[in-house]
């Protein structure tokens, strides 16, 4: 496969930017459609190297899937795996690692995936906020510090916040 020198997409960031930002809200408004009522509502997608969209999903649309999991898998059984080498995945909450489950982490599924960027917006919320439902605990996800440690590109997108806890409002309880 071509190496990633010759990514269009890395001649003005300015203009990475924009694109990131178009995707990331396809991300969001994806997420709002989720039907979740008691795991977070994320929206994914993941595009190849050029940013043009492969596929794209939300959680719930797969019962017991993250939104990464449930788009990395329609990826594969549309034969766009190959496509996705070197792209982006848009996620709209950081991918988990560890999982709470013990399953396979969303971080480990994108690092088997080989795309190079990972984009997301909210870190999974850590000490300040309760996860809704009985014996959850929580995790210090290490999801966007592994990727940057494998080598990918991570982009923090905070400044689209707001709109990210407002759809997961059902809950992000403020402990306060
Ligand atoms: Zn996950």
């Amino acid at each position: 496969m071509s190496p990633e020198g010759n990514n269009p997409f890395r001649k003005n960031p300015l203009e990475t930017h924009e694109e990131d930002r178009e995707r990331m809200q396809l991300a969001i408004s994806l997420s709002s459609s989720s039907p979740e009522q008691k795991t977070y509502k994320v929206g994914c997608v993941i595009t190849d190297k050029n940013g043009k969209v492969l596929m794209s999903g939300f959680t719930g649309e797969m019962e017991g899937f993250h939104a990464e999991e449930i788009v990395i898998k329609k990826l594969k059984l549309a034969g766009l795996e190959e496509v996705a080498r070197g792209g982006s995945i848009y996620s709209t909450i950081e991918p988990c690692h560890p999982r709470r489950s013990g399953k396979t982490s969303c971080t480990d599924h994108i690092l088997s995936l080989g795309v190079s960027r990972v984009i997301y917006v909210l870190d999974e919320p850590k000490k300040i906020f309760k996860i809704a439902g009985p014996g959850e605990k929580f995790i210090d996800c290490q999801g966007a510090k592994t990727l940057r440690e494998r080598g990918l590109e991570v982009v923090h997108m905070s400044e689209l916040e707001e709109e990210v806890r407002e759809i997961n409002q059902h809950i992000l309880k403020s402990k306060g």
